[in-house]
């Protein structure tokens, strides 16, 4: 097959975490760096496990990933629908096809009848298979009973495009369930059928399928299909231990990454790296970069570690290189309130500032407030302080009235603030650990700020004189 044809393929039965997305962006960086189509199909044939808004939630969050797909169920294309639910008859014309080869039937079993063979098989120390309890005669098949493939055991061998060359024996082949009672086809039959009838080059998925790809290769042959390639990528483990990704250190909805404010572009150069790199050094990529070197030949085989703080890090590198307009807008909605009544030209020099310290959007309340409001004077700043809790309270205020006398001849500009800090460590004989951790909170009632002198400039002169007077008060 000469085009490039991926697709995302996600079941709608709860939000997407990084893990699918993952598959998603992998599948997509494909398509767009051969210039093929990506598609988004939802396997919803597992109507007990379906979530109502799952499947809005899955579009949402890949538009918000800017993981725009060529065709699916809301966009269409040439092999509509793209909504497995939708598809039924053309699984159905295949089952048909199957059993007139003589390579389906249909299962006669009771679950009652299918649990005495399995207390059998253990009694006999054998492994239980399908194939093994073939019906002499099978009813004809009427869509009450499920369609059972007739496998061909048989060895294996073939090419991952991550895992490697695998191998497997005949024992692992077993005669697996085509259709259901309820008239739904399984996944193992249905992403088949359809990776056929939509031309799919490359099919991109999560470890959990690799066990099945044998069962897969053998009704991959008895449809007369090529199978595609396949690769499957590595699980994504936990920061600590081997374990695989939980709710709490990262499987969380990638939706919830946005709201809280993490950019398009860090989370897809966070999560590309996930388990893929370029070969060299490099550890934040645009989009463009990734469109341009991603292989799958460079995904390594081995879980991938998720580590928060590294896409803290990855959405720090993205928030201070964005231009700082576009930048501007997007924090539009994370201002604490006590913003509201000011202007743009200040938000925009307090944002200038912050940014520097930012690992995420909905970190502006905390790390802004000051520039907005006088903030209660916190005597546990100065009592916590390594170096201020040994002073007494005439050393304090001394110092802090020597600053106020210097701060109040200055012309507030961020080059002059800069010369009189730097000269009064020079009169008081401190060091900038006590003298400036002092101003600063003095004139924020926070432990940590930008630059002393920046930070002075944007918030004013009457602002900073009147806030040392508060803790002169307060000493
Ligand atoms: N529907 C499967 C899932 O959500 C997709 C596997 C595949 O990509 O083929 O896990």
């Amino acid at each position: 097959m000469s085009k490039t044809r991926t697709r995302f393929a996600p079941s709608p039965t709860g939000y997407l975490h990084v893990g699918g997305i993952r598959t998603a962006l992998f599948a997509f960086l494909l398509a767009r760096q051969n210039k093929g189509q990506f598609i988004l199909r939802l396997e919803d044939t597992d109507q007990k496990r379906e979530v109502k808004g799952a499947d809005q939630h899955i579009i949402d969050s890949l538009h918000a990933l800017w993981i725009e797909y060529d065709e699916g169920p809301d966009s269409g294309g040439p092999h509509a629908p793209y909504r497995q639910s939708e598809r039924l008859e053309i699984y159905k014309k295949w089952a048909q096809k199957l059993i007139q080869s003589g390579r389906a039937y249909a299962d006669p079993y009771t679950p009652q009848e299918v649990q005495a063979f399995r207390e059998q098989a253990q009694k006999d120390k054998k492994p239980f298979l399908y194939r093994n309890h073939r019906p002499k005669n099978p009813p004809a098949w009427d869509g009450s009973q499920p369609l059972r493939f007739k496998s061909e055991p048989k060895p294996y061998q073939w090419n991952d495009a991550v895992m490697g060359e695998l191998s497997t024996g005949p024992e692992v082949i077993d005669d697996f369930i085509l259709v259901k009672s309820d008239g739904f086809p399984t996944y193992n039959f249905a992403h088949i059928v359809d990776d056929a009838d939509m031309q799919v080059s490359h099919v991109i998925r999560g470890q959990e399928f690799l066990a099945s790809v044998p069962n897969y290769l053998n009704l991959y042959e008895a449809l007369d299909i090529t199978p595609p390639v396949l690769a499957t990528m590595p699980h994504i483990l936990g920061t600590d231990g081997n374990k695989k990704l939980s709710k709490r250190d990262g499987a969380k909805d990638v939706l919830d990454y946005i709201r809280e404010g993490y950019l398009p572009e860090a989370l897809i150069s966070f999560i590309a790296t996930l388990g893929w790199n370029d070969g060299t050094t490099q550890e934040v990529f645009t989009l463009e970069e990734l469109i341009k070197k991603f292989s799958l030949e460079r995904v390594g085989r081995s879980g991938a570690h998720f580590d928060e703080r590294r896409l803290q890090w990855v959405n720090g590198h993205f928030i201070r290189t964005i231009d700082s307009g576009a930048l501007y807008t997007l924090c539009q909605e994370f201002w604490p309130k006590e913003a509201t009544d000011y202007d743009d030209e200040y938000k925009k020099s307090v944002l200038e500032l912050i940014k520097e310290r930012m690992k995420f959007l909905a970190e502006l309340p905390e790390l802004s407030r000051f520039f907005f409001v006088d903030l209660p004077v916190d005597e546990t700043l100065i009592s916590s302080h390594k170096q201020l809790k040994k002073m007494d309270s005439d050393e304090l205020k001394t110092l802090l009235n020597a600053a106020k006398a210097e701060l109040a001849e200055s012309d507030f500009s961020a080059t002059d603030l800069t010369n009189r800090l730097n000269g009064l460590l020079t009169i008081t004989h401190t060091k900038p650990a006590v003298l400036f951790s002092l101003i600063r909170i003095a004139t924020t009632q926070a432990a940590a700020s930008p630059g002393l002198a920046e930070t002075l400039h944007v918030l004013g002169k009457e602002r900073s004189l009147d806030r040392i007077d508060t803790q002169l008060e307060a000493l």
